[in-house]
């Protein structure tokens, strides 16, 4: 029987769940453990921990003692990155140098939490009528319930993490039960940073463990980052538990790339943000848009040379470019999307459906498949394709181009190659995109800077990092105040609102 990843709450590993699911090495597809599932019980047993007088104590400690925790994680994440790397690998199938700049990513997040006390302070109004003050502060929600998504172990729990607590709040965290081990060694991270038990708390599990935490009236938010199906989902059951939410979901990247463009720079963008960890990211490139027959023809040829020279392999293969999907079920359904989109009618220009690793033949390898001619009507527009199936579509001018970036159910980034910074201005004006790039690869911006999409890539008005983070993690709150001496001048009561 393989050892059970398990829950953990209070500062203490709990193992006691009566279900559990299998965790994969998706590299090789052996099972290496079981997964706790938590219940009911269990999620009140995490949130009574996390309501405890320690967890008040964290929401009541100064900034200065909060924040020596935050460093010292900080300094625990660049100490053991390398074993983290490890870890994620393993469960997610992604490079090892793919997890090391998924982890310092998660470095930048928790630095950028060492700003909460600047992000977070209130205004201050002297004098606003009859010798009274008025200022405005931030607080901590309380308790904020984290559901996190596979493809980023670390990265996402981190960011979201990090400000929360910086903030005062305490977690109640959900991580994907595909990859749980990188929250247990995370869990480790926070305590010998000196955070107080009870302040961070795991849950592992599915859908059960999901609704008991929308569901219990002690979580004041839900941070939720995953596919917009489950992410609707969380945000109105959620909402209508009087929770706040904000919900981070699917994407579906376009490229657009004009004829003025340095097409070969245009093309490195396409295939390293295109294909990179499998294709398994929110903000990966889906579809690439060149204006023009001219720039298809050119940016086609040179797509399909750079992507030919792609490797695969285990994650702790440093010759691999990229990895396995995470699972059978999604290798079958990007599979499906491939085989539905050449039914549709698109150009299979590369076929990855028949690749098979030459050592670890049971892997959820997929082969870079490319396809030319995809046009709106397909699913494979339609849909997110969440592993290495990537699509061109010829489009004739700009203005066709963002409106096909536009009719796109989901808004979450898109990117423009051109030379011309008129061209770029309109485009980054008229795209439904939150996160829109010119000339980058992958728009995903430094963690000062507020994350999300628009349109159905994004329930919920907050960010998921950002100074807008950490507004979400906290209330607000108006104080008017006026001091004795000022009261004892000002004896007759008055019942009128008035200004004086
Ligand atoms: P997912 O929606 O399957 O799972 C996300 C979380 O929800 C997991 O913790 C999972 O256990 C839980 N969950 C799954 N099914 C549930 C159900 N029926 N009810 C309640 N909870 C449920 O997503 P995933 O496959 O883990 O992650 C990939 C998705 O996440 C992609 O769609 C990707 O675009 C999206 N994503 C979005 C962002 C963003 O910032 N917008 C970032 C990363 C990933």
């Amino acid at each position: 029987m393989n050892q059970v990843i398990g829950h953990y709450i209070s500062g203490q590993h709990i193992r006691d769940s009566q279900h559990t699911g299998p965790v994969f090495n998706p590299s090789t597809r052996a099972e290496i453990a079981r997964c706790a599932y938590a219940d009911a019980a269990t999620v009140a047993r995490a949130v009574q921990a996390a309501t405890s007088s320690n967890a008040k104590n964290w929401a009541k400690a100064s900034h200065a003692a909060r924040l020596q925790v935050i460093y010292k994680l900080r300094e625990l994440m660049i100490a053991r990155t390398d074993e983290l790397a490890e870890i994620i690998g393993r469960e997610h199938g992604k490079t090892i140098l793919d997890a090391k700049g998924e982890i310092g990513r998660a470095i930048e997040g928790i630095e950028f939490a060492c700003n909460a006390p600047h992000v977070t302070k209130g205004e201050y109004a002297r004098n606003v009528a009859g010798d009274i003050d008025v200022f405005s502060i931030r607080v901590p929600v309380g308790v904020v319930g984290c559901i996190t998504p596979f493809n980023f172990p670390i990265m996402i729990p981190a960011v979201m993490m990090a400000m929360a607590v910086s903030v005062g709040n305490a977690i109640v965290w959900k991580p994907s039960e595909k990859v749980p081990s990188a929250a247990l060694f995370f869990a480790e991270l926070w305590k010998e940073a000196g955070l107080p038990d009870d302040v961070f708390n795991i849950v592992q599990g599915d859908k059960v463990t999901v609704d008991a935490m929308l569901e219990h009236p002690d979580i004041a938010a839900i941070s939720f980052v995953g596919s917009t199906q489950i992410g609707e989902y969380v945000y109105q059951k959620g909402t209508s538990h009087n929770k706040r939410v904000a919900a981070f979901t699917g994407g579906k990247n376009h490229m657009v790339v004009m004829p003025d463009a340095d097409l070969e720079a245009a093309a490195n963008a396409f295939v390293s943000a295109g294909f990179g960890s499998a294709s398994q990211r929110c903000m990966a490139v889906s579809l690439l848009l060149p204006v023009g027959e001219e720039t298809a023809l050119k940016l086609r040829e040179l797509v399909i040379e750079k992507t030919k020279t792609l490797s695969m392999g285990a994650y702790n293969d440093p010759t691999a470019d990229f990895g396995a999907v995470i699972s059978a079920q999604s290798k079958q359904t990007v599979l499906q999307a491939i085989d539905q989109c050449v039914a549709d009618g698109a150009e299979l220009i590369l076929d990855g459906r028949a690749y098979q690793h030459p050592i670890h033949q049971n892997g959820y390898y997929i082969g870079p498949t490319l396809f030319d001619h995809v046009t709106t009507e397909m699913d494979f527009y339609k849909q997110e394709v969440f592993g290495p199936a990537r699509g061109m579509m010829r489009v004739s001018s700009l203005d066709e181009a963002i409106d096909v970036t536009n009719r796109h159910e989901f808004g979450n980034g898109s990117v423009i190659f051109t030379r011309d910074g008129k061209t770029a201005n309109r485009f980054f004006m008229e795209v439904e995109s939150g996160m829109v790039g010119v000339n980058v690869p992958v728009p995903l911006p430094v963690s000062y800077f507020n994350f999300g999409g628009l349109r159905r890539s994004k329930f919920g008005e907050s960010h998921l990092y950002g100074p807008d983070a950490a507004r979400f993690y906290t209330k607000l709150k108006t104080i008017s105040q006026k001091w004795p001496d000022a009261v004892e001048q000002d004896q007759a009561i008055s019942l009128a609102f008035k200004i004086t």
